[in-house]
């Protein structure tokens, strides 16, 4: 459509230059964090060593070192431009959110006063009545807490300090990710503490290391403008493929346009003097479709550094005239996006515990914590996929381009077939001790060698091991890293429990420890063989196969999130005292309101476009169709063609008519039912399944319909930045 064209090459003449910074990042990296180097200059030493401790260890700070920390940062957010403060947190709806306080206040007298007391800092009661609680603070007590999270430090947004916080429900219920992200994180780094002991007694704080890869689309602002779906869903409800998308993989890693460099050094200069520790920017597989990933950090910073970044990058791609699209499956036909999750645990002596070693005592460490990590995931292997699964995330997965519905790991042919012997050998030729104690397994000796140079890489596997961490690839690009982390952490710690009961009981018995650990280990390699695969994620014969092994092959989004109910989640959830049953249950009825209303909004822009948009278009064209056809005939010719096209187009319009009629009939029954897993469920079977049928409809009149008169942008025009 040529008014698109017109807008669009407007736009893309006008190319922001960039504030480009002459200093090197290393001068401004940080500058907008009340971190350590600045709590040092705006505290005093008494202060600044009981908040260190307080971050380091969790050491509680009393109100009136509190109250100093507040003075410190509000002096340091004065000097630095800031007239606002806010408690950031992350409500269960996705997102952030954050209400702005003045730091001064009328004192009535005509007088400003600045208040901002250690009080204000640590705890807030935000108007929390709009944030989705699953029921929570309508059963108990309407109040909803936001609290100061002291580890992950504040930083200056325009011109406001936010603070990190948690939110929580009067009686203590979580009410956001944060709070289970942090209780997960401390019962995984106390169990995975107690079975370091085993090899190193100086081991006294195990961390979880998070490094996320973000994958996102980016559009013309016009064009993303004049498309009700992409406004209204993130998504395009339809649009025909484009001749030509990423069949000649000449995206990936090639050229970035300038436009677009433009932007990423804008969003790299944010994002580093926040403190976000970019490393990396390419072009993803599809067209539009970009990646940046930061440093790897501490799981509970690095998710509010990707959450933060998910904000900063619509404001400065607002700035390019551009949208960002976070959306897994924006596009039919080419790629979603995700966000691969690197996770892995390390110890306060330096050691990575998914790091292969160079010693036999060190690799039996190592394959301990792996042979933990798959026994975890083949037993919650439903629940992580419920802790990955969205209306929106579901269209990636098992999309036949990203990780199957099916959780399963990749090991690569090196790894497996050490554990393989590893579980095959007799205990006797495979541990033996040499002069210094020191455990030897017959056989597996190259294991460091070998390790560090596996580069397999197998693209389909949703759970894979990658060298020295696993790489959860079926996290959504739209998601909150938190909920795929604090399961894994959740299912890990309770496994590494397990573990170590069974160790000790062994060891009372009298047997020596190696050979208990060993012993345990091999029983693990044996019991959780089916959730490790190497083949082909993509391929049905593994549908077929993951059946056979009893793996969760279930595909329907609401039925999965039952997963978070059943007895062992409920069980492993509470026993690590991550989530009670209350909160389980009211995050799952969070997440089957989320569906319900994304498919709702998806099956009302769609029945408006269709009604408003492609049907009057089609009537529009019919009717030169028809004057042609008229006109032909009087002149005594058959216009065979244009009434083929006729009819063509008549009986797509009848169709659509009928499924949009049905489409809402069915939608008025789903909104008739109040229990919202039953809702969910409707919508899941009878709402969705229009929508391709639909699309269909609409895609292939895209195809035969005058170009000029259609009325949205096209794929081909949305899809290629130049
Ligand atoms: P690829 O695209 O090949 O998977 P990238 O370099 O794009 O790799 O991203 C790898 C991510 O993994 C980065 O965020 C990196 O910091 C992170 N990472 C590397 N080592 C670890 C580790 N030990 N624990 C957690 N994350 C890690
Ligand atoms: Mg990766």
């Amino acid at each position: 459509m040529l008014r698109f064209k017109m807008v669009e090459s407007a736009l893309n003449r006008q190319v922001r230059e960039v504030v480009a910074p002459s200093a090197r990042p290393s001068d401004y990296f940080g500058e907008k964090v009340f971190g350590r180097n600045v709590m040092r200059k705006y505290l005093d030493r008494t202060t600044y060593d009981a908040l260190i401790q307080t971050m380091d260890k969790g050491t509680p700070l009393s109100a009136e070192l509190a109250d100093r920390v507040a003075a410190g940062m509000r002096q340091w957010a004065l000097d630095n431009g800031a007239d606002h403060y806010t408690h950031w947190f992350q409500p269960l709806t996705g997102g952030t959110a954050e209400k702005h306080d003045s730091f001064s206040d009328p004192d009535g007298k005509g007088f400003v006063i600045e208040s901002f007391s250690g009080k204000v800092l640590a705890q807030q009661e935000p108007d929390a009545s709009s944030f989705p609680s699953g029921g929570i603070r309508n059963t108990f007590e309407a109040r909803g807490y936001s609290a100061w999270d002291p580890s992950s430090p504040a930083f200056i947004v325009d011109t406001t300090l936010c603070i990190p916080t948690v939110f929580i429900a009067y009686t203590g219920e979580a009410l956001d990710y944060k709070v289970p992200l942090l209780r997960a994180m401390t019962a995984v780094g106390e169990a995975a503490t107690e079975v370091c002991h085993y090899f190193d007694k100086n081991v006294s704080r195990v961390h979880t290391y998070l490094g996320w890869e973000q994958e996102y689309f980016l559009l013309d602002e016009s064009l993303w403008a004049a498309r009700p779906d992409l406004v209204l869903t993130g998504r395009t409800l339809l649009g025909h493929e484009s001749a030509k998308n990423q069949q000649l993989e000449d995206h990936y890693f090639g050229a970035i346009p300038a436009r677009v460099i433009n932007f990423m050094k804008e969003l790299e200069y944010e994002s580093l003097k926040l403190g976000i520790p970019l490393k990396t920017r390419h072009n993803e597989v599809a067209p539009n479709q970009f990646e940046l990933a930061p440093v790897y950090e501490e799981a509970n910073l690095a998710n509010d550094h990707n959450q933060l970044l998910m904000t900063i990058m619509d404001k400065i791609a607002r700035r390019h005239h551009f949208r960002v699209l976070l959306h897994e499956k924006p596009f039919k036909g080419i790629n979603g996006s995700g966000k691969h999750n690197n996770w892995s645990l390390g110890t306060d002596t330096g050691v990575n515990l998914f790091s292969p070693g160079t010693t036999p005592a060190e690799n039996l460490q190592f394959i301990t914590f792996l042979v933990n990590v798959l026994a975890a995931v083949h037993r919650h292997n439903g629940l992580l996929k419920a802790a990955i699964m969205s209306a929106t995330n579901s269209h990636r997965l098992g999309a036949n381009e990203a990780p199957p519905a099916i959780i399963s790991a990749f090991l690569g042919t090196h790894l497996s077939s050490v554990l393989d012997k590893l579980a095959r050998s007799k205990d006797d030729n495979a541990i033996r001790f040499d002069a210094k104690s020191v455990l030897r397994m017959s056989g597996i000796s190259q294991i460091p060698s070998i390790l560090l140079d596996n580069t397999d890489r197998n693209r389909t596997s949703p759970f894979a091991f990658t060298g020295n961490r696993f790489e959860f690839r079926a996290v959504g690009s739209s998601d909150n890293c938190a909920e795929a982390i604090i399961t894994l952490c959740s299912i890990v710690a309770e496994q590494l429990r397990e573990f170590k009961r069974e160790v000790d009981e062994k060891i009372a018995g009298g047997m020596k420890k190696d050979k208990a650990i060993y012993e345990v280990v091999k029983r693990l390699i044996k019991s959780s063989r089916p959730i490790h695969f190497d083949g082909n994620g993509y391929s049905d014969e593994w549908k077929q196969e993951a059946k056979r092994r009893g793996l969760d092959c279930e595909t329907s989004a609401p039925l999965i999130f039952d997963n978070y109910l059943s007895k062992q989640s409920v069980k492993m959830f509470s026993a690590t005292g991550v989530l009670s049953k209350v909160e389980l249950e009211a995050r799952t009825e969070v997440k089957w309101e989320t569906y319900t209303k994304k498919i709702q909004i998806e099956a009302r822009v769609l029945g408006d476009i269709v009604m408003s948009q492609i049907l009057p278009v089609a009537s529009k064209y019919e009717a030169i169709l028809l004057d042609k056809v008229y006109k032909m005939r009087q002149l005594g010719l058959d216009g065979e063609a244009d009434v083929a096209l006729l009819n063509d187009i008549q009986s797509r319009s009848t169709a659509l008519h009928r499924l949009v009629h049905d489409m809402v009939e069915a939608r008025k029954v789903a909104n008739r039912i109040d229990d919202q897993r039953e809702k969910a469920i409707l919508y899941h079977d009878t709402v969705a399944i229009f929508f391709d049928d639909i699309r269909d409809h609409i895609d292939k009149m895209e195809e035969v319909i005058d170009d000029q008169l259609w009325p949205l942008p096209k794929y081909r025009e949305l899809l290629f930045i130049r």
